[in-house]
């Protein structure tokens, strides 16, 4: 067998690595008092990644993926108890979904032309050292997620991770650097601080070794990412609307709703807020909605439930991706397992239906036709540009919404999450880049364009 170049230097590079495993494991892992040694450490691992062939990033973006799914259940355990919110079963759907989805290697693509004046291909480089901000509603799923396409991309990661979701992310951190050391590849590919704060996040956004800077969260951080003076991609807030026209099947479509709805208890961002209905099928769709476990409550409970989980108006935290069960026991209403998810009928400045509540709440807005219905639901999408979800069997009704709407997702006839590829078609993401435009992120969104030219030659037509 005849070795190259390039296998020998892996095989290198493999010993190498192997020898610095057990002073690496001994270590940290990728967790760092301060931002400082975090954001070195990472330069100097992206340093040894971007000298990786392709198959070496490969084959540690293999071995994360198989150690995200068998720490799954662990991860799912671990986030659910320490930020208070989702749940455990959901939780490990989406680790899996994560481990299984996201893109690799194979979304670093080269583009060529070639003709009478030779070749010119344009391909994919890694940016280098990126920062990102990672919001605490899927933590160890976005930490994951964000690092199997930035290292496909020949990039390293320096996290500020969400504070209330620390412990969780230091276990997503260690785990993509052990499966790396494992692989052959560096340690550190993926780094944070024990203590991310706003003073540590400012630093990573100041450090002349970050170009570009990954921020999922809410408005606040996205603007922040977005002040920096760096490239941002910016994957902010949304409060996707569900519109349900009357050429719907509306058993159907109630069951999808209610689905997508309290999947990890409407934390995913994507999840249907609330409901906008053709007035003539309103009352069939509830109908359904409650026989697919919604409870129904009145307007002396609306009151309750406003000054519950939005007291003066501000999103109590407390409620955040907790299940309808335990919202309503708030209000001292006692109900079954069985109930998934709190229906009611408003209007759409109602504060429950205006707001993003990440809570599995769903008012339901009634519209008189298509015109009053998609005013309606741009209106409560509120120009965020993130998702929104419809159910029709009209292709001029789906058409006009979808224009309308003009958000980066747009599911039709199905559940919310079947845009994250469950139950669905296409690649998985949990970086939604809403505000600034690039949509659902993957390993290609993470790197820079470069274009190489040889002149007359290498065209043999
Ligand atoms: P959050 O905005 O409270 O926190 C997100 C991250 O930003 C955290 O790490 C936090 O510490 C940091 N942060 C907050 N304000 C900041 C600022 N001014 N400067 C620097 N950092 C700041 O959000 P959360 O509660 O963790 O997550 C829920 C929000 O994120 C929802 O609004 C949801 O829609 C959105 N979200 C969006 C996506 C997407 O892909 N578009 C994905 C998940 C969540």
């Amino acid at each position: 067998m005849v070795v190259g170049e390039r296998e020998i230097r892996d095989i290198v590079l493999e010993v190498v690595s192997k020898l610095k495993q057990e002073e690496a494991t001994a270590g940290s892992l990728g967790i760092f008092e301060t931002m400082k040694e975090a954001i070195d450490a990472s330069i100097a691992a992206q340093k040894v990644m971007h000298s990786l062939s392709m198959d070496g990033r490969e084959k540690i973006i293999q071995n994360i993926r198989k150690h995200t799914i068998e720490k799954a259940e662990a991860l799912a355990v671990l986030g659910v108890e320490e930020t208070g919110m989702g749940n455990v079963p959901h939780k490990i759907l989406k680790h899996k979904l994560v481990a299984e989805k996201t893109p690799g290697t194979e979304d670093i693509t080269t583009t060529a032309w070639s003709g009478d004046r030779g070749l010119t291909l344009v391909e994919m480089g890694p940016f280098g050292v990126i920062g990102a901000i990672t919001p605490c509603t899927n933590p160890s799923e976005t930490i994951i997620c964000n690092t199997i396409g930035m290292i496909a991309g020949g990039n390293t990661v320096v996290f500020n991770p969400h504070p209330a979701a620390i412990k969780t992310s230091i276990m997503a951190v260690n785990l993509i650097n052990q499966a790396s050391l494992e692989a052959g590849g560096p340690g550190n590919i993926a780094v944070t601080v024990s203590k991310p704060t706003m003073e540590t996040s400012d630093q990573m956004m100041k450090h002349p070794a970050i170009g570009l800077i990954a921020a999922t969260g809410g408005p606040g951080v996205v603007t922040s990412v977005l002040s920096s003076g760096k490239r941002g991609i910016g994957a902010g807030a949304g409060n996707p609307p569900v519109l349900v026209d009357d050429t719907a099947d509306v058993a159907k479509a109630a069951e999808d709703i209610i689905n997508g709805c309290t999947f990890d208890n409407n934390l995913p961002c994507i999840a249907e807020k609330e409901v906008v209905a053709f007035e003539n099928i309103t009352d069939e769709l509830i109908y359904h909605m409650k026989e697919n476990g919604a409870y129904l409550i009145g307007e002396e409970q609306q009151l309750q439930l406003t000054s519950l989980v939005l007291p003066d108006g501000k999103l109590n935290r407390k409620y955040v991706g907790k299940n309808a069960k335990y919202i309503l026991a708030g209000i001292g209403i006692e109900v079954p397992d069985t109930v998934r998810c709190i229906i009611f009928e408003g209007r759409k400045e109602h504060p429950l239906i205006a707001e993003e509540l990440m809570m599995p709440i769903l008012g339901v807005v009634r519209a008189r036709d298509i015109d009053d219905a998609i005013e309606k639901a741009v209106w409560l999408e509120h120009g965020n540009r993130h998702s929104a979800h419809m159910h029709s069997k009209n292709i001029d009704n789906l058409t006009r919404f979808g224009k309308a709407i003009d958000t980066a997702i747009f599911v039709k006839n199905a559940p919310s999450y079947s845009a994250l590829g469950f139950g669905g078609e296409g690649f998985c993401t949990f970086t939604i880049a809403s505000r600034t435009g690039e949509g659902l992120t993957s390993a290609s969104t993470f790197t820079k364009r470069r274009r190489c030219v040889m002149a007359d030659s290498f065209c043999v037509r």
